[in-house]
């Protein structure tokens, strides 16, 4: 699904969130593991307010551990609970409850020392295209719903899941727009499959993703597609489609007369690296 953002969605899709909110007790930002900051709609903090906010970072199975907990790390340090999980096996899942919980604590025991008996957490999830937020609320529902994010009379036929006695999730998310601001988050997000190769070219994205994974992970690039004295790293746009060629070689992606065919090797890269095929991968580490 691709989703071109004007002004005019833009400010449909954060008064539609804005509506929810008021349905809720705690907002769950869904973030890509792989990207956290460049998978982060700019606006986040304007649009929820002072919700009290968990930071999920998803996909965590295919992003490099050690920068997980760097990036956790570096929420945590600003002020923002944070977890690691992986919506498509459920990893992490049901710690969702009690960090809901620790987060509204204060609220918690005010209820109860008013006698009154608390009732379950009301939680959205709200994250940019391709996050993971179908994934997870099917997740947590234990079933596959039909998820519709962008209806009109937002709190029309909205249904709460609930999940365990403790928790309760909108089963509409809020869609937020990726970031235009900044062109290097632009390749990363296209690089892990958040934005179409239509809007970059396919060839692009590869050779500014081959830039990072040569400098944070040469062995395992060297390892999968048998490529000896890859260097440190590739200072300009040639050396990079080099490495491209090389792969497209080894690989056997060629058009007739024996030349690479870059947008095969270009595709055949990004597949490996978004199906997890190339190792657990981060491609930005905190400031
Ligand atoms: P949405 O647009 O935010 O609702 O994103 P989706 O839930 O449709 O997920 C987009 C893609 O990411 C799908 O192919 C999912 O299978 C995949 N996905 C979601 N969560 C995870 C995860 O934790 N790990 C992995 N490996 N893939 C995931």
């Amino acid at each position: 699904m691709t989703i071109q953002w004007f002004p005019g969605h833009m400010t449909r899709a954060k008064r539609q969130i804005e509506e929810k909110l008021k349905l809720i007790d705690v907002v769950f930002e869904l973030l890509d593991a792989r990207i956290p900051q460049s998978s982060r709609n700019p606006m986040i903090d304007e649009i929820t307010g002072s919700k009290p906010r968990l930071i999920l970072l998803n996909k965590a199975d295919l992003a490099d551990p050690v920068q997980t907990e760097a990036w956790a790390r570096y929420f945590r340090d600003k002020g923002h609970a944070t977890h690691a999980i992986d919506a498509n096996i459920g990893t992490g899942v049901k710690d969702l409850a009690g960090k809901s919980k620790e987060l509204l604590q204060e609220k918690i025991q005010r209820q109860i020392s008013k006698g009154m008996k608390p009732r379950p957490l009301r939680a959205l999830i709200v994250g940019i295209p391709n996050v993971g937020k179908s994934t997870l609320i099917n997740r947590l529902a234990g079933r596959n719903i039909a998820i519709t994010g962008d209806r009109p009379g937002v709190t029309k036929g909205q249904q709460w899941i609930r999940f365990g006695g403790e928790l309760e999730l909108l089963d509409t998310p809020g869609i937020l727009w990726p970031r235009f601001d900044d062109p290097v988050a632009g390749f990363r997000l296209a690089a892990t499959g958040a934005i179409k190769e239509e809007i970059l070219h396919i060839d692009e994205v590869a050779c500014f993703v081959l830039k990072i994974l040569v400098e944070r992970y040469r062995p395992a690039m060297e390892e999968r597609y048998g490529l000896e004295d890859l260097p440190t790293e590739l200072p300009d746009m040639q050396a990079a489609i080099d490495v491209l060629e090389n792969i497209g070689r080894r690989r056997g992606c060629l058009v007739s007369g024996g030349n690479v065919d870059y947008e095969k090797a270009a595709t055949l890269l990004l597949r490996d690296l978004r199906s997890g095929k190339l190792g657990r991968m981060t491609l930005e580490s905190p400031e």
